[in-house]
């Protein structure tokens, strides 16, 4: 071989290697560039999913965080970044957030050491926000053990909400104890107090006896009144409305406790607003709301720890189509754990025999059925402050009722000589009670125990009822009620006819409403019977007579 051919043998090997060399890297190149492209692709779609992530996260309302094991803020969505300010990331979470930080380091802790997840409900640090909060642990690479994860959910409002579903609950099944037992003493009730009104009116009494039954008289009264103040508070609605001014109301109320404010030594501030517009509704009912919160306003005052003169307030004005009662004591406040109880029947603090807790439930379903409001405007060791918002009434024709009607006093009972009256009441005691009431000089009684028995009185009897007086939920052997039977058969004598009924169901209500005859309500006093009596009575004379 010589070296020539050495020569060309050696160049075509340097040039093969050559060409394979760049053969080589311009494969390589070429993939090296498809690998450039493909992970820059791969990184633009990793910015972008973490940017929807991070979008996601952000519009979330409840604050998301992941914590180091310091409990440390290291990442957090804009919700919990905003609640954090100024602090931000690098923030201690538990002292940041929580009224109570050590239960929130425990939980963490927990968290970290089992490796579950836990959940709890905590005060916040600011206001008086209530934070349920979740944490789980961060599952990653051992080298950062002890990260979590929280969520942050503000439960304030729902816990609010549950509690006031639970309270209308309990509300309603005690209205529904109150209207069974209130009820069920209505009729005995009745005819205690009306066969004892009778008889103290009687002059033949001697005087000691008269005491006794005067002292029966007021104690049937009384009982009388707590029977009232159940049935309104089971009641959804108020009774008899009418167009109240509430700062004359408010003024009554409190003429009611003068008493009360002198044996006590309470001052009372007085500031009413004149010419406010009147609200709807019952007159009675309200009053009582407003005995009740004065009559607690004063026991407070009166117990005055430090030696502030015992004072209560009252005032009424009127705001944005609202009427207001605002009563106010220098009392000591109510203290947190008694103000969620307050609104609950049988709630009391007082001492046996003071207290029945029943004022302020009551008082709150009257409200409540007023399309009203009643609340705790602000206590403390300063004193408390009770507001009664009700709707400004507004006739539908002319705008608001700025000058109440302003009814009161009692009309006596004229005779109607010769006035033939009808009872039904399967209730001896109440037939006996009413029976004592309409007799005498020339007026003729029938009592009738049964609906059939009366039936047959007016079909066969031939005489010309001028009053009747019916427990309409009597019924006849068919069992078709009483009332219903007398509108139907007997229409003349529906503007003749008082229907006394202790159902206090609303149903009821709607029914004796379309019977359209003249309703009174059990415990009734004997002066609510006459009084309807005796306008019935004369009615019925004028129009014998064609007078108006
Ligand atoms: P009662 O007065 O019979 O206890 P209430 O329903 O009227 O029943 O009141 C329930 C409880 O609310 C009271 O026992 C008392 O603890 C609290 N309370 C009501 N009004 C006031 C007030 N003005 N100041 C302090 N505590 C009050």
């Amino acid at each position: 071989m010589t070296l020539w051919d050495v020569v060309v043998i050696g160049l075509t090997i340097t040039a093969v290697g050559l060409a394979f060399y760049l053969g080589v890297q311009t494969a390589y190149r070429r993939t090296d560039q498809k690998l450039v492209l493909a992970n820059a692709r791969l990184v633009e779609l990793l910015r972008q999913r973490r940017e929807q992530w991070e979008t996601v996260f952000d519009t979330i309302t409840d604050g998301i965080a992941v914590l180091n094991e310091k409990h440390e803020v290291q990442r957090a969505n804009r919700a919990l970044l905003d609640t954090l300010e100024p602090s931000g990331t690098g923030a201690h979470l538990c002292e940041t957030l929580f009224a109570t930080p050590t239960h929130m380091h425990d939980l963490l802790r927990t968290v970290t050491e089992t490796g579950t997840r836990h959940t709890m409900t905590a005060p916040a640090r600011q206001g008086s926000r209530q934070l349920r909060v979740t944490v789980a642990p961060l599952r990653e690479q051992t080298t950062r053990k002890g990260r979590t994860v929280v969520v942050i959910e503000d439960v304030t409002e729902r816990q609010a909400m549950q509690g006031r579903l639970i309270h209308n609950e309990r509300m309603a099944a005690v209205g529904q104890l109150a209207s069974g037992v209130a009820h069920e003493l209505n009729n005995p009730l009745t005819s205690i107090g009306g066969l004892a009104e009778l008889l103290v009116a009687r002059e033949s009494l001697s005087g000691r006896d008269l005491e006794h039954l005067s002292v029966i008289n007021e104690q049937a009264t009384r009982a009388k009144k707590i029977v009232r103040n159940l049935l309104a508070f089971a009641r959804p609605g108020p009774d008899e409305m009418a167009d109240i001014d509430l700062s004359k109301l408010s003024k009554r109320a409190a003429q009611l406790i003068e008493y009360d404010l002198r044996l006590r030594k309470v001052d009372l501030e007085e500031d009413y607003s004149a010419d406010l517009p009147a609200v709807r509704g019952d007159r009675h009912q309200l009053q009582q709301v407003v005995i009740n919160l004065l009559t607690n306003a004063v026991q407070a005052a009166e117990q005055n720890a430090d030696n502030r003169r015992p004072v209560v307030q009252i005032n009424t004005g009127v705001n944005d189509g609202t009427a207001y009662i605002r009563i106010f004591d220098t009392g000591a406040g109510i203290p947190t754990a008694a103000l969620k109880n307050i609104f609950t029947p049988f709630f009391t603090t007082k001492d046996t025999g003071k207290g029945t807790g029943l004022g302020l439930s009551i008082s709150y379903g009257i409200v409540k059925g007023h399309k009203g409001t009643l609340i705790v405007e602000s206590t403390g060791v300063e004193g408390t402050t009770f507001k009664l918002d009700l709707p400004v009434y507004v006739d539908d024709a002319s705008g608001p009722v700025s000058r109440p009607s302003d009814s009161g006093g009692f009309q006596v009972l004229p005779r109607a000589p010769g006035a033939n009256v009808l009872i039904v009441d399967g209730d001896p005691a109440i037939r006996r009670t009413i029976e004592t009431l309409f007799s005498g000089e020339d007026q003729k009684v029938d009592a009738m125990a049964s609906a059939d028995q009366a039936i047959e009185k007016l079909t066969t009897g031939g005489v010309d009822y001028d009053l009747v007086i019916a427990d309409p939920r009597t019924a006849t052997s068919q069992g078709e009620s009483f009332a219903e039977r007398l509108v139907n058969q007997w229409p003349a004598l529906k503007s003749k006819t008082v229907l006394v009924t202790a159902d206090v169901r609303p149903e009821t209500g709607r029914w004796l409403d379309g019977l359209g005859c003249r309703v009174l309500r059990k415990p009734f006093n004997i002066n609510e019977l006459l009084k309807a009596a005796s306008e019935m009575m004369q009615d019925g004379a004028s129009k014998k007579t064609g007078t108006n």
